[in-house]
């Protein structure tokens, strides 16, 4: 387990949070708590509208900022030559503005130069915001593994209107990965696996926090959701929009290092060795790799009822033609196999091929005749 112990407990998160209607306009306050010297790396289609309004937040005479563009794959080249640009300015505090790439090469820039790093995401698709690691790739764009740092985001700083105005489908992704949190936490707990605090030292056991975080963030997707999506869809903020936005950038994130991962998110690295995978989002992948998980470890009914009503309800997959996979025992195995170089390890009890393909078949069935009998009722 862990290099410290194998009986400590370990936590880690973002120093501070700060989530409301235009906080993207108090950004000077958060950067001045570490200087005025800003370096912004920021999302390509974002980049003319924010850059405009940075210049307009910081017009005092006070500040040095620069803006950066960001819109390639975040490889170990793009990082270092990315870091390159940053020497003569030699910022007080970086700053990540987007998504997923554009947030991970902010933090890699930010831990190379050892210089904080504040997060600003402009959609609540996934919980990679809150978490210490960037995801890295190969120039060809496959997945090359991950990059672990000993800090967490200073400052992450999500402004809800933003993330109101974009897509829909994103939010709805952010639920998808969610609701991974609490299954996969649970079985990590039995399972006794180390989290990903201090990952490259060995992790840690679950603390408490860990726990009552990961059962808030399946509470909260389960009474908000729904709400949460219409608000989304109709550009408007509401109280259950804020919680469903808190629930996939903070609860998820610190659920998912606080715990780790299993199941869930073997199934999503599955899919992405599939032709079609690049036509879903990450949260929709490991939506469906719930239910997997799920029947994997023979959940009660009403449990895993409660998960594919709520998928029903949200729009998240929940069976391999959601995912855009012929139900094929070709392709079962393919996402069986390139599914166990993941966490399946993670989970309470050996887990071998067969058992994976017969819950990836049986999660299949089971997903596609619920969805039929949801769809008839609904009359949709
Ligand atoms: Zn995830």
């Amino acid at each position: 387990m862990s290099v410290y112990s194998k009986f400590s407990r370990g936590w880690c998160s973002p120093e501070r949070y700060v989530q409301g209607p235009n906080e993207f306009d108090n950004l000077k306050l958060y950067t001045d708590k570490f200087g005025t010297r800003v370096a912004a790396f920021i999302d390509s289609f974002l980049y003319s509208a924010y850059t405009e309004r940075i210049n307009q937040i910081y017009n005092d005479g006070k500040h040095q900022v620069q803006t950066l563009v960001f819109d390639t794959e975040v490889t170990e080249e793009t990082i270092e030559e990315r870091t390159q640009e940053l020497l003569t300015h030699k910022p007080d505090v970086i700053l990540g503005i987007g998504g997923g790439k554009t947030i991970d090469v902010a933090k890699a820039v930010g831990t190379k130069l050892d210089t904080p790093f504040i997060i600003v995401p402009t959609i609540a698709a996934t919980d990679a915001p809150t978490s210490s690691l960037s995801v890295i790739y190969r120039k060809d764009g496959s997945h090359a593994g991950e990059f672990f740092y000993d800090h967490s985001p200073r400052i992450l700083v999500v402004d809800s209107k933003i993330i109101a105005d974009a897509p829909t489908r994103f939010l709805v992704s952010g639920m998808g990965d969610a609701l991974a949190t609490l299954i996969e936490a649970d079985s990590t707990r039995k399972s006794n696996t180390p989290n990903l605090v201090y990952h490259k030292d060995g992790g840690f056991r679950q603390t408490l926090a860990g726990r009552a975080i990961a059962k808030a963030c399946y509470d909260s997707l389960m009474k908000y959701g729904v709400q949460a999506k219409i608000a989304c869809e109709n550009h408007v903020v509401t109280e259950a929009l804020e919680n469903i936005i808190e629930t996939n950038i903070l609860l998820s994130g610190l659920g998912f290092e606080n715990n780790a991962t299993s199941g869930a998110h073997s199934i999503n690295d599955g899919l992405t060795a599939m032709e079609n995978s690049s036509k879903t989002m990450h949260g929709e992948k490991v939506a469906f790799g719930c239910i997997v998980q799920l029947i994997a470890e023979c959940a009660k009914t009403e449990y895993l009822e409660e998960v594919l009503t709520f998928c029903m309800s949200v729009g998240l997959p929940v069976c391999l033609e959601d995912v855009f996979v012929e139900n094929t025992d070709e392709n079962i195995r393919k996402i069986t196999q390139a599914s166990m170089h993941s966490n399946w390890n993670n989970m309470p009890f050996e887990v071998d091929e067969d058992l994976v393909f017969a819950a990836i078949k049986t999660a299949d069935a089971y997903g596609k005749a619920f969805k039929e009998e949801w769809i008839r009722k609904k009359g949709v």
